[in-house]
């Protein structure tokens, strides 16, 4: 029996966390994490009977304890609720399905308690790589990659040496404005932007995918988790989205890893890792697919990437303000406050008036992360 703690319960990984556990039976549930939907997570309650709930709402932990008095359960709310479900004693796994960079203190504090991380939350490693790879190295925990992409290097790695890749080919679907030109791109909405082709996810991460600002923070989550330089990282575009990476070898040789479009795959490979389990569900059928095709990213229309890269060649603090800005760029457009393109001015501008720090703490991190919401604020 392996415990796990779920942070992030109620959104499309946790959920689909929760559905791994419900399928494998010796998986136990000890905490879980949501931010405000509180009906879902007194279901899962009730389901999985972990002996902590976070919620980062006050209020709704309020309503929550109301709910389920008839149960002995502890609920805790905030920043300290989500430590505390990071670090609960039982749980050796902790599942960090949250996003945002509001991650990484739960993420480190999760490490420090000696907990193997499922890391699903890639803005964290995009802005706190630096501190949270040697921190994972000195208290000898596990970072398994739950990212499909990075899942799929992780598995080609298997029985490899890291010093013999010559490069990561990391695939993109190309999102659901693939093949559009910026023109085009001007005028399209909020429920454009959701249509993602192949993928059902949160609505942050699929606004991402349009704008090809995921794929950028997947290189940099890549270089953080496999210790590789930046330009060993090519981005490949893969419209049908069956292979999930690909990892070329010093000999030339290109090991691929294959499959239908399903997160449970990655998530249940991070929980059972080294081991492999049955999991139901379609299976690729190649006849039936036809033909893989691939393309190069359009990165004079699709801005996220260009940016990105170039922060994380700036390094330093630099990653934290293309990661923050756009968090806020991407929450500002769901609320219709702002374009598309937008999107990668408010990056682009919050770029260039940084003044980078070089090595940044966890405190110059999240600093950075506050003046850049400011500076957003002041403006758009
Ligand atoms: P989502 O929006 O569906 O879910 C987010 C979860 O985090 C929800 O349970 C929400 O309640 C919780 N949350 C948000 N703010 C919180 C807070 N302050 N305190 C506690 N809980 C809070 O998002 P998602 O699509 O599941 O993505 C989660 C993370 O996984 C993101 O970092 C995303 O980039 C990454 N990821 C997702 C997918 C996918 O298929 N959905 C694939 C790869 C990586
Ligand atoms: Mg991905």
């Amino acid at each position: 029996m392996k415990t796990i703690s779920i942070l992030g319960s109620t959104g499309s990984i946790g959920t689909q966390t929760l559905e791994v556990v419900e399928e494998q039976k010796d998986l136990q549930v000890a905490a879980l994490a949501a931010g405000s939907n509180i009906a879902l997570l007194e279901r899962q309650i009730r389901k999985f009977h972990p002996s902590l709930a976070a919620v980062w709402d006050e209020k709704k932990a309020k309503e929550l304890r109301e709910n389920i008095k008839d149960l002995k359960l502890k609920v805790v709310s905030g920043m300290e609720g989500l430590l505390e479900a990071a670090t609960i004693p039982e749980a050796e796994i902790v599942v960090t399905a949250i996003v945002g960079m509001i991650g990484i203190r739960p993420t480190i504090a999760a490490i420090k308690a000696g907990k193997d991380i499922a890391l699903a939350n890639k803005e964290t490693l995009v802005t706190a790589g630096h501190l949270i790879m040697p921190l994972a190295k000195k208290n000898k925990v596990k970072i398994l990659p739950v990212d499909s992409e990075h899942s799929a290097v992780f598995q080609a790695l298997n029985g490899e040496k890291k010093n013999k890749i010559h490069k990561i080919l990391l695939t993109a679907s190309g999102g659901p404005f693939r093949g559009k030109k910026r023109k085009e791109l001007e005028a399209v909405g909020i429920e454009d932007a959701l249509r993602h082709p192949n993928w059902s996810m949160g609505h942050k991460i699929t606004i991402d995918s349009a704008t090809l600002v995921n794929k950028g923070l997947e290189v940099m989550e890549a270089r953080w988790l496999f210790d590789v330089e930046l330009d060993q990282i090519q981005v490949v575009v893969q419209p049908q989205s069956v292979i999930h990476s690909m990892v070329e070898f010093e000999d030339g040789g290109i090991i691929a890893q294959l499959g239908t479009p399903d997160m449970k795959l990655p998530i249940q490979y991070a929980l059972f890792y080294p081991e492999r389990r049955f999991l139901s569900g379609k299976r690729l059928d190649f006849a039936k697919l036809g033909q893989i095709t691939f393309e190069e990213p359009d990165e004079q229309t699709f801005l996220g990437l260009p940016l990105a890269i170039e922060a994380a060649q700036k390094g330093g603090s630099m990653p934290t303000v293309f990661n923050a800005a756009n968090e806020r760029a991407v929450s500002k457009f769901l609320e219709r406050k702002i374009s598309f393109l937008q999107i990668y001015d408010i990056i682009s501008k919050c770029m260039a008036v940084h003044c980078m720090i070089e090595n940044p703490d966890l405190d110059q991190i999240l600093e950075t992360e506050q003046q850049v919401y400011d500076y957003i604020e002041s403006r758009w």
